[in-house]
């Protein structure tokens, strides 16, 4: 399988090269030449978590051995970096209704799905891609993704990783998991600015070609942590096929039967995934993409318009805080048939004026697959409220997203299909708006977000997930904050002293 840029300016590149660049040279992303597999009713992959994801990557990574892909798959998703066997168990709600926890990797949201593989599959492709250099993984973070990427890359020999999040726009236990991380080859700052500035901000870095040459004479070369590499995309492909295979295992579904699944959104990448796997054959009927008060793309799979003109509020599910979503470039590229010129001259829009229109035929298209709406905080809050008084079950503020969009869809469509709700993160990494959601208004106010933890585990009869319990045992190592313009200056002053003399 060949790679090649949704602009269209680079030439082909292989799985290794892809995951080793991260973003293409040309601003465009990585995506597959080909579909990769047609899987039919009969032949969808089965067996365990790990088998299941051995059948999705293989297709992909053609230049990978078997050895190769099994080795990542073994490191990544085992017990000990994850709390369930089943890796991302089902917990039903009802009959046609299920909830895909995946949420047991070691950072409690569902980018470790992906971070704690990818750090395998790039040290693979760095031994087949040769070279000396070191890598440099520079990562933008709305809170999930930092924490994630540190405890994958952690001391991993020949990379160093470098977080950006958001100083206002992350919950405090997401602040300190990632400021208390420790390791040799991990650095974190706050920046001043929110998720879509320091996005931008890593994206300029990245197709600086000057910058580029200088770092690869200095021998460092940067790679991305971010939903814009497609190593970080392809594992979340395997999950949608495992839960669907889950559902035939507990008979609760007619092999070949559609569902649906609702995915709360903020960059696009979960939900991508969930059309790739269709493209690869798995049986789905709807794709519901939940947006927060952060409503661009609900605006814009209802109108074909995106129009990133507009506040970014923080909301009670942070992660999902994005006005700029990366990977619906990818998907607008499938849409159009690989058209990298119409695709070029719309991010060139969104660039120039925060703002585009894609055309009648790709809206339909898009629209045929994806239903998407929003809740707004209080309706977020409800839903949390509501699903524990009825299941005596905690989702945290992003699955809550799902649940409330899910309800408005159900309001307005007849739809019979069962339905799973991806859940992203645990409540115990929102307690915070968790506890607020559930109880009276006040109650807990002089608490500080960690004792909150313990609250929160006590009132609900559940425990606090391990890695967060010690949080306050541990000491705070990464104090910096920058402003928003200097993040190239802070890249550059990390690595070695000296690198622009070479
Ligand atoms: C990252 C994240 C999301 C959004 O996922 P995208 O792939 O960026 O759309 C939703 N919920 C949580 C908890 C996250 O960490």
């Amino acid at each position: 399988m060949r790679y090649y840029s949704t602009r269209g300016e680079t030439g082909y590149v292989t799985a290794a090269e892809a995951i080793m660049k991260g973003l293409a040279p040309d601003g465009g992303l990585y995506v597959p030449t080909d579909q990769a597999a047609s899987f039919t009713i009969e032949n969808l992959p089965t067996g365990s978590y790990q088998e299941i994801a051995y059948n999705i990557f293989k297709p992909y990574l053609t230049d990978f051995s078997p050895t190769e892909i099994e080795d990542a798959i073994n490191a990544a998703y085992n017990t000990k970096n994850f709390d369930h066997l089943a890796i991302a168990p089902l917990h039903k709600l009802s009959d046609k209704l299920f909830v895909l926890e995946l949420w047991h990797g070691p950072t409690y949201a569902f980018k470790d799905i992906a971070l704690q593989i990818l750090p395998h599959l790039l040290t693979t492709a760095m031994q087949k891609t040769g070279g000396k250099t070191e890598i440099i993984i520079l990562t933008a973070t709305s809170g999930d993704t930092g924490k994630s990427a540190l405890a994958g890359f952690r001391d991993i020999p020949g990379i160093k990783i470098i977080v950006y999040f958001p100083k206002n726009g992350v919950s405090e236990v997401q602040k300190l998991q990632m400021t208390t991380q420790e390791g040799n080859n991990v650095m974190v700052a706050a920046v001043e600015g929110n998720f879509d500035d320091i996005q931008t901000g890593i994206k300029q870095i990245f197709s600086d070609h000057k910058l580029a040459a200088d770092l690869e004479r200095a021998g460092y070369r940067l790679s991305s942590a971010n939903s814009i590499n497609w190593g970080r995309l392809l594992p979340q492909i395997v999950y949608y096929f495992s839960a669907y295979n889950s559902l035939i295992q507990q008979e609760a579904l007619q092999p070949g039967e559609k569902i649906n699944f609702v995915v709360p959104t903020g960059n696009f990448g979960n939900i991508l995934a969930g059309y790739y796997a269709r493209q690869l054959g798995l049986p789905i009927n709807r794709l519901i993409c939940a947006a927060n008060r952060n409503n661009v793309l609900t605006d814009f799979i209802n109108s074909g318009i995106y129009d990133s003109n507009r506040p970014l509020y923080l909301t009670p599910s942070p992660s999902m805080d994005i006005l700029i979503s990366s990977n619906l470039e990818r998907l607008l590229f499938e849409l159009t048939g690989h058209d990298s010129e119409r695709l070029a001259a719309w991010m060139q829009e969104l660039k120039k004026c925060g703002k585009y229109q894609i055309d009648r035929p790709t809206l339909q298209n898009l629209q045929e697959l994806f239903w998407s709406d929003y809740a707004d905080d209080d309706e977020t809050l409800q839903s949390i409220a509501a699903v524990y008084k009825s299941d005596h079950y905690l989702i945290d503020t992003h699955t809550a997203v799902g649940k409330a969009v899910l309800a408005k869809y159900l309001s307005r469509n007849k739809d019979s299909c069962p339905t799973i709700i991806l859940s992203t993160a645990s409540p115990f990494k929102f307690t915070g708006s968790v506890i607020k959601a559930l109880f009276s208004e006040g109650r807990f106010e002089e608490s500080s977000e960690l004792e909150l933890l313990k609250i929160l585990a006590f009132e609900t009869g559940t425990t606090v997930p391990a890695n967060l319990a010690d949080l306050d045992q541990k000491s705070v190592k990464h104090k910096q904050v920058i402003a928003r313009e200097t993040m190239l200056d802070h890249l550059l002053s990390s690595l070695n002293p000296g690198w622009l003399e070479n």
